[in-house]
């Protein structure tokens, strides 16, 4: 859920605009390629998200895992011609969603033997995928560790009950940490928890007891992000009508540099806006998101970049399935790709981590330079006022200027 301080990592399409037609991907000459995979279905539809998803019925979810196959075997083929002889190592796989824990598990074996066939695997693959806590079990977890699963997301969101009801979230408390002992009792040492701030209602004492609670969980990973509402969901009504109010700005910069300090404090390091890890133990999907790198999306409504332009698959379940059983075709949407738009992006992610821009990279990518871009007043100001760091060949925020990332990086592009 992106905003102020939101990642969107895996899922968000920054800025670009869409047209509807298909075309053969194209490519680029990296040797290394992601997969992310988008599983619709939830057992209950949270409140505060707009991701693509429906409530889960089996037999729907076991025509769209047939589809899913399709999808796989079609982008194996369109990347054995696009790449010739040269097929990329797949390096990082993340299945998000959805709730993607509730996933049939026959038909996910049958899946990851197809992946496992058709593309190839790095011997180093990150693999992960995120689950919900009252839907981790022992089975699921037994078949995701068999299918080489190294890496757990986990939903965690809240640890007062009170919060979770008011987001609509199925589990309990105690589901978070049955789900995390299990997870660790079955050899999962690497796992991130997602904590939300920002609730309605909170205060920093509240914040306090979830960042304490979120601790004992033992995470290497934590992604900590604001709720932010969003349009045309139950949240934006209840707020509209006043029925409940979220923190302010004030408030919420207050949250976010309580939880920043925190989480320092305790060993982890900020390397992403709202991304936070122990040492050698940052998403390596996440940062390849970051870094522009190619990524092969499968399901619908994931994104996808082939190195030159970025794509989706349709955000319709029902229109997904029927491209891909009935025309045997993946229904991408391609987006714009000015040059414009890709320098604007790549500027964009990269001022959200703390690695920045390498600004030969940037060159050698766009062939220009980044400060053609940058309002050169603003650009000086932020330079002097801390802000902003050019170093050592690196262009990227100070852990003031982190802070108020969004803000920064449009000035800075402003025309
Ligand atoms: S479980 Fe996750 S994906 Fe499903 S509705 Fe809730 S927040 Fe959205």
């Amino acid at each position: 859920m992106p905003g102020r301080y939101n990642s969107g990592a895996v899922r968000q399409n920054p800025k670009s605009k869409s047209s509807p037609e298909s075309k053969t991907r194209s490519f680029p000459s990296e040797d290394s390629l992601s997969i992310y995979v988008h599983y619709p279905f939830c057992s209950k539809l949270c409140g505060y998200c707009d991701f693509h998803k429906s409530v889960l019925d089996r037999r729907r979810e076991k025509i769209f895992l047939e589809a899913l196959l399709i999808d796989t075997e079609l982008a194996a083929d369109e990347l054995r011609s696009a790449y010739k002889n040269r097929i990329p190592e797949i390096t990082t796989l993340y299945i998000g969603g959805g709730t993607p824990s509730l996933i049939d598990l026959k038909l996910f074996e049958k899946w990851i033997e197809i992946v496992r066939r058709r593309f190839k695997l790095s011997d180093n693959l990150e693999f992960t995928i995120e689950l919900n806590p009252e839907s981790t079990t022992k089975e699921n977890l037994e078949v995701f560790r068999q299918a080489g699963v190294n890496r757990l997301s986990i939903g965690v969101q809240s640890f007062d009950s009170e919060s979770l009801k008011l987001l609509d979230r199925r589990h309990r408390i105690i589901d978070t940490h049955r789900a995390v002992y299990l997870a660790r009792a079955m050899g999962f040492e690497n796992y991130s928890v997602d904590l939300i701030f920002g609730l309605p209602g909170q205060t920093p004492a509240k914040l306090q007891d979830d960042l304490e609670e979120l601790l004992e969980l033992e995470p290497n990973h934590v992604s900590f992000y604001q709720l932010t509402v969003k349009e045309q969901t139950p949240l934006e009504s209840k707020i509209k009508s006043g029925e409940i109010k979220l923190p302010d700005d004030d408030e919420m910069a207050i949250f976010y540099e309580t939880g920043c300090q925190f989480l320092a404090e305790e060993g982890f390091e900020r390397y992403e806006i709202s991304s936070f890890a122990r040492k050698g133990k940052r998403s390596r999907h996440n940062q390849r998101y970051w870094e522009s790198k190619p990524c092969l999306a499968l399901g619908p409504s994931a994104h996808g970049f082939d190195g030159q332009k970025r794509y989706s698959l349709i955000a319709d379940t029902g229109e997904y399935i029927e491209t891909l059983t009935n025309d045997h075709r993946r229904p991408l949407i391609w987006d714009e790709n000015t040059l414009q738009n890709r320098m604007t992006e790549h500027i964009m992610l990269g001022l959200r981590t703390t690695a920045g821009i390498d600004r030969k990279v940037f060159n050698e990518r766009f062939g220009r330079s980044d400060s053609e871009l940058f309002d050169q007043d603003e650009f000086a100001r932020l330079v002097e006022i801390g802000y902003l760091i050019p170093s050592g060949g690196k262009l990227c925020l100070s852990d003031k200027g982190l802070n108020m990332a969004d803000e920064i990086t449009h000035r800075l592009l402003a025309d």
